[in-house]
């Protein structure tokens, strides 16, 4: 699922004359940074990044920066990016620039980022590398990121002096994630809604839920920008941290109810509720190396796998509870499932149910082009088919049988419906007497007549119950 990231040595395009200039449709945005093309072929493997320090650069933490003159190099993540205001002077060559905020464990710098063609993959969490020869201090005039007032300016394909790279080799993974100013008093998001935003400095850590596809949007002032909207939640609360311009490909490698995001400092959209927005003096820092986001990340999984709109068929977990008791033939009815796992919560058990199938919705689903079901970067997939493209992350998803194909079932003790229910693979053949890969390839008016064959008929349904899966898991169906 996840995007490698643009290595270092595609970081430069090749290395063209003038005269033969990379081709281009339109030109950047202003304020954006860059248009969209470019994003979209800031994935494009180019040639080796090739440069060579011409000289002898001393490695520096960040917090121990001073500004002048010096050959430097730094380490950091990059926590956030911007566009330039659009009255800024370029430096001469220069078709656009950007900012970058890059923190490392101890404070944050921010550069500025000439470029010409280079379409640069720059991600939000990326651990980079930056040689420069000149550190400017925030008080010449310009403090583009008021908590990140050192400044330096960098334009790499011009001035050999300084130059920027990509780290993502092996062992960099926990390089750079110490958030700054770190005393674990987080705000819960619904408390930064309800208020919390006013309050200077306030962080939130959250996990992410979903990733939106990137669209091309036209804000107020009649410019347009990419923008991607990830869902993001914690243990209070859900919201959309809407990512603009070119912030708006971060996510491509993030993964839902994995990657945690702590946010310093975000914006809060009043007209709508609960979205959030970066500002010039926001922080991201991606996958922090906190407790918090470990807790954060098991609560999220628990509750997205929960909502899943199609739970995988829970197999080791089954497997290794059966291999451990005997197989016992107790007929329950529902009100009895019902009742014993309210009075032991802690208890899994198995047995057998005996249910009459009131409702199916085998050929509404069908019409819906909805037979089949699955979930790809928090996204929910439906189709008549068996594999389907996730339009987020390009992989092909597996799909399985959607769990609303049975509406209803009764015994004489109630009702269950679709959505308690987890099907095995197995258990789904043995109902509906066709594979998944047969049942998308029948015609309706076949799938007519097995739903009619179907209906009120009485099957008998192996079960087993635990709270840890938290639905009915049927290993079997038998008639
Ligand atoms: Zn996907």
């Amino acid at each position: 699922m996840m995007k490698q990231n643009t290595s270092i040595q595609s970081f430069f395009p090749p290395q063209t004359s003038p005269t033969k200039a990379l081709p281009r449709t339109s030109s950047p945005t202003p304020g954006d940074g860059f248009n969209s093309d470019e994003l979209d072929t800031s994935l494009i493997l180019a040639p080796r990044d090739d440069w060579i320090p011409p000289a002898v650069y001393d490695e520096y933490e960040i917090d121990s920066l001073v500004a002048g003159p010096g050959r430097i190099k730094i380490i950091g993540r990059i926590v956030n990016m911007f566009g330039i205001s659009p009255k800024a002077k370029l430096p001469t060559g220069a078709k656009g620039a950007i900012h970058l905020v890059i923190k490392d464990n101890t404070d944050a710098v921010t550069i500025r980022l000439s470029y010409t063609l280079i379409s640069y993959g720059l991600q939000l969490g990326q651990l980079v590398a930056v040689w420069a020869a000149y550190i400017t201090n925030g008080d010449r005039g310009i403090f583009p990121c008021a908590v990140a007032p050192l400044y330096i300016r960098i334009f790499p394909e011009k001035d050999k002096s300084c130059h920027i790279r990509w780290l993502d080799g092996p062992g960099t993974a926990r390089v750079c994630r110490k958030p700054l100013k770190y005393d674990s008093t987080l705000m819960s998001l619904k408390d930064f809604a309800q208020g919390g935003f006013e309050v200077p400095d306030a962080k939130i850590l959250v996990i992410v839920k979903s990733i939106s596809t990137r669209k091309k949007v036209t804000r107020k002032d009649g410019t347009t920008a990419e923008l991607v909207k990830v869902g993001v939640m914690d243990d209070t609360s859900e919201a959309i941290l809407s990512l603009w311009g070119v912030t708006s490909t971060s996510p491509m490698g993030w993964q839902p109810s994995q990657t945690a995001l702590l946010i310093t400092s975000p914006s809060l959209n009043v007209s709508h509720q609960n979205w959030l927005a970066l500002t010039s003096n926001t922080f991201v820092d991606v996958d922090p190396i906190i407790p918090e986001a470990e807790r954060l990340r098991a609560f999220a999984g628990q509750m997205i796998r929960r909502q899943h709109i199609n739970p995988m068929f829970p197999d080791e977990e089954y497997k290794s509870w059966s291999m451990t008791k005997p197989d016992e033939h107790i007929l329950y009815s529902l009100a009895d499932v019902d009742d014993y796992a309210r009075e032991t919560p802690e208890e899994e058990f198995e047995g057998y149910l005996s249910m009459i199938i009131m409702e199916l919705n085998i050929s509404t689903l069908r019409q819906q082009n909805m037979l089949m079901c699955n979930e790809c970067c928090g996204i929910p997939l439906y189709a008549n088919m068996t594999v389907v493209k996730c339009k987020q992350c390009d992989e092909q998803v597996p799909l399985r049988i959607n769990p609303r194909v049975i509406g209803r079932l009764v015994d004489e003790s109630g009702c269950i419906t679709s959505g308690k229910l987890v099907l095995s693979d197995h258990a789904w053949t043995q109902l509906l007497g066709r594979s998944s890969e047969e049942l998308v390839q029948n015609s309706a008016s076949t799938l007519k007549s097995v739903e009619h064959r179907m209906l009120h008929v009485r099957i008998t349904l192996r079960f087993w119950w635990s709270a840890r899966v938290g639905k009915l898991v049927i290993a079997e169906v038998l008639e």
